[in-house]
Parts: structure tokens; C-alpha cells; sequence
């Protein structure tokens, strides 16, 4: 085993916690940011987990703004007339 791929198993848990917004240990969190900067193969695999993770939040976001924009709509919006 590498060294590369002892740091990688030591980062790569932290990945989804990073993209969940959790804090991490300012440490890993450096740690991961410097890995990334490095390791392409990680690098790869963050930017899926990334690209997983925005698609989600994307549906969430279409939902929120979905019951945003309906119970906008029941507002009357009288200040347009101006
Ligand atoms: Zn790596």
C-alpha cells in the first residue's frame, strides 16, 4: 500500500461530510482540501459525490421554490400598479 492510498482511505470518509456542510476538524478539512489538490482519483470521486449531491439539492430547491412561487401567487401584489 502507498502512501497515496493511505491518505486517501484517511480522506476519502470525510468527503460526504464535507459536502453535507457538516464541519469537519478544521485538520481534515485541510487535510481533504490539500488531498484534493493532489489526488485526481479523489478528486474524481468528490466531483461525483459532488454532482450526486447538487442534483439533489437541485429537486429540493425545484420543491422549495415550487411552494415559494404558490403561495406567492395567493399574495395580492398591489404595488406593481405603480
Ligand atoms: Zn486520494
Amino acid at each position: 500500500m502507498t502512501l497515496i492510498d493511505r491518505l486517501c482511505r484517511g480522506v476519502r470518509p470525510s468527503f460526504s461530510d464535507h459536502l453535507d456542510g457538516q464541519p469537519l476538524p478544521l485538520h481534515l478539512a485541510v487535510q481533504v482540501r490539500l488531498h484534493l489538490t493532489f489526488c485526481p482519483m479523489c478528486r474524481r470521486t468528490y466531483r461525483a459525490l459532488e454532482a450526486t449531491r447538487e442534483s439533489l439539492g437541485a429537486l429540493r430547491e425545484l420543491d422549495v421554490q415550487d411552494s415559494e412561487v404558490s403561495s406567492k401567487s395567493t399574495n395580492p401584489s398591489d404595488t406593481s400598479g405603480r
